[in-house]
């Protein structure tokens, strides 16, 4: 039997990385994704490859016509949003004392304001249809564990938990559950210079307590269980998928 067979799923920044993993898991276990990403190439043939069903939809999730679209979309083709996943999320590294108001807004924008538009839009589109839906933010365990250089991208990730918190107890009497993951090292595009050095990647290995760099599929694991239904008495959740980094960090 197939964990999501029948269910809609939106999944933003889905053209690369964790996007595209977690999009591929839940087709592979049924669902219709609704694939979204500025990067229109990327979720277009992501789309092609899903046999049980994509469409592709060239959507910036932190601009809220694109979100309106983005959720039509999914409704004119399948009826119904049973699934989301705020995965979309750009990074920079900047200095505290250097960062540019442009900068800051722009990570806040895309990370935190994007995932509250999709949420937003997506829980009403739920709570009209009588949907007992489920959503999953992608923070970072930088969202509650500081560094240095940065600030934007953590303050964005830190925000999504409370994000997340807060609507779970708002949509919890929709029956609508919201969670939410916190990857450590995760290999994928966003982290490939650094990981293409290979003094750090050891080192990086090294602070990772099950000694191993995280795979996309570890988090798109997470994410299927998220919005399955072994995970129905869970809301409000934080998951490390981290390797154990987060206890040591
Ligand atoms: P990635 O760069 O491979 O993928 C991110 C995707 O988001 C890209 O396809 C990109 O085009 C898309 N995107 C960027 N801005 C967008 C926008 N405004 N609207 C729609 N789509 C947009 O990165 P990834 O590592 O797969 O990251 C996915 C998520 O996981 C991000 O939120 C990231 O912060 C988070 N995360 C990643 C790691 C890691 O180690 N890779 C760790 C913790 C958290």
């Amino acid at each position: 039997m197939m964990k999501l067979a029948d269910k809609v799923a939106i999944v933003t920044g889905a053209a690369s990385g964790i996007g595209r993993e977690i999009a591929r898991v839940f087709a592979s276990e049924g669902a219709k994704v609704v694939a979204a990403d500025i990067n229109y190439d990327g979720v277009l043939a992501l789309s092609k490859e899903i046999e049980s069903g994509a469409v592709a939809v060239k959507a910036d999730v932190s601009k809220k016509d694109d979100v309106i679209r983005m959720v039509k979309e999914a409704i004119d083709r399948y009826g119904r949003v049973d699934i989301l996943v705020n995965n979309a999320g750009i990074q920079t590294v900047r200095r505290f004392l250097d960062l540019k108001e442009d900068e800051w807004r722009k990570v806040i924008d895309v990370n935190l304001t994007g995932a509250f538009l999709c949420s937003q839009m997506v829980a009403r589109e739920m709570v009209d249809r009588a949907v007992e839906g489920s959503i999953v933010n992608i923070s970072s365990i930088h969202g509650y564990i500081p560094r240095i250089m940065k600030i934007h991208y953590d303050a964005s990730k830190s925000g999504l938990i409370m994000l997340t918190k807060e609507t779970a107890l708002e949509l919890a009497p929709y029956h609508i559950r919201v969670n939410c993951i916190a990857p450590g090292i995760i290999d994928t595009p966003m982290n490939q210079e650094v990981l293409a050095i290979p003094e750090k990647k050891k080192s990086m290995i090294e602070r990772v307590p099950l000694k191993r760099i995280g795979e996309a599929m570890d988090v798109a694991n997470a994410a299927l269980f998220l919005v399955s239904q072994e995970s129905s008495y869970i809301t409000g959740a934080v998951i490390p998928v981290d390797g154990g980094l987060s206890l040591h960090p």
